[in-house]
């Protein structure tokens, strides 16, 4: 954990719940659980057909902001079947999740991903950036594919937005496998990332970037990977769509645990 920075949680629903009362439910179960924390960054971020319903919830909230899964760099036009940085604004979305490894899967390369980050931090938004490798091999070949990612995804980003900027390392084979890397594992890669955002911007500047961990965390590992893993959080998928796991995993990361 950086000095000065809290602790940042994101769920990422995915595509789930099916239906839009039990998103609204979940939303309003997950507010009442949190209650008023006031040192951890919490984001929820359900299908965007969701937001704004979601959004009646949680509009009122201090404590949980909105984010989506993607989105579309342009503001509109002919582009069938996306969404736009606009259209969420206007329900206070504040964080985007971009280069998912099961959008990436779909064919979400790094220029796009770039362009949407580009256009995600111009609208004022933080852009949460997803990277990993599909497997790890003993000669450490796949530290290059993560440094191309950070170094892709950030292709014109200057330093002063860099505190707009989260990486989520989400090694491709912990997502929702129940496998994890160890914390010391996470450590390294949270050493890695911060060495190629140095070897990019100054240090100072590097530092503002929060690094969250992501890949099958639950309420039963995630104290020691956030301690020992030494990252500022968490991107949680399956578990963020169980309150009271979602709950404990926001609570293991409390300054005051
Ligand atoms: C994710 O989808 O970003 C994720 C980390 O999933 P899970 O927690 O289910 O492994």
């Amino acid at each position: 954990m950086k000095k000065g920075i809290l602790p940042l949680i994101v769920g990422n629903w995915k595509m789930n719940p099916l239906s839009i009362t039990i998103a609204t439910s979940l939303a309003k179960n997950i507010k009442t659980a949190v209650g008023k924390i006031d040192d951890v960054d919490i984001v929820i971020a359900p299908p965007t057909v969701y937001i704004a319903s979601v959004h009646a919830i949680l509009k009122h909230s201090k404590t949980i902001a909105l984010g989506v899964q993607t989105i579309h760099h342009e503001k509109l036009g002919a582009f069938t079947g996306e969404i736009s940085i606009p259209m969420v604004h206007e329900f206070s979305v504040r964080y985007i999740i971009l280069g998912h490894s099961e959008r990436r899967a779909l064919g979400e390369d790094d220029v796009t991903i770039n362009e949407k980050l580009t256009a995600t931090l111009k609208a004022g938004m933080t852009a949460i950036l997803c990277i990993g490798e599909k497997k790890r091999d003993e000669g450490g070949l796949y530290l290059s594919g993560i440094e191309k990612q950070i170094r892709a995804g950030l292709v014109g980003v200057s330093r002063t937005k860099l505190s707009h900027v989260v990486i989520a390392y989400e090694p491709v084979w912990a997502i929702g496998s129940g496998m994890t890397p160890t914390a010391e594992d996470i450590h390294e890669m949270r050493l890695f990332i911060e060495k190629i955002l140095s070897d990019m911007y100054e240090r100072n500047y590097a530092q503002k970037v929060r690094v969250l961990y992501g890949g099958s965390v639950d309420e039963k590992n995630a104290r020691e990977l956030f301690v020992g893993g030494t990252v500022d959080g968490f991107l949680v998928g399956g578990a963020s769509l169980h309150v009271k796991t979602f709950r404990d995993i926001i609570m293991s990361v409390r300054p005051t645990h």
